[in-house]
């Protein structure tokens, strides 16, 4: 079954979800500045965790 990321709304295969690992609370704390209701466990697709990854390098 497919997964939904919380974050885009897209349906995304299994193969590319990311959970993250508490060692990357800096990204997790990125995400939540914009989806304050967004929760780690709920994880999220592999664009969106390159994506506020990103965003960490240019602040
Ligand atoms: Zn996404």
């Amino acid at each position: 079954m497919d997964f939904t990321c919380p974050l885009c709304g897209k349906h995304i295969p299994k193969e590319l979800l990311v959970i993250m690992a508490h060692t990357e609370a800096h990204i997790i704390e990125e995400i939540k500045k914009k989806h304050p209701e967004w929760a780690k466990e709920d994880a999220l697709c592999k664009k969106c965790y390159e994506y506020y990854k990103q965003q960490l390098r240019l602040d």
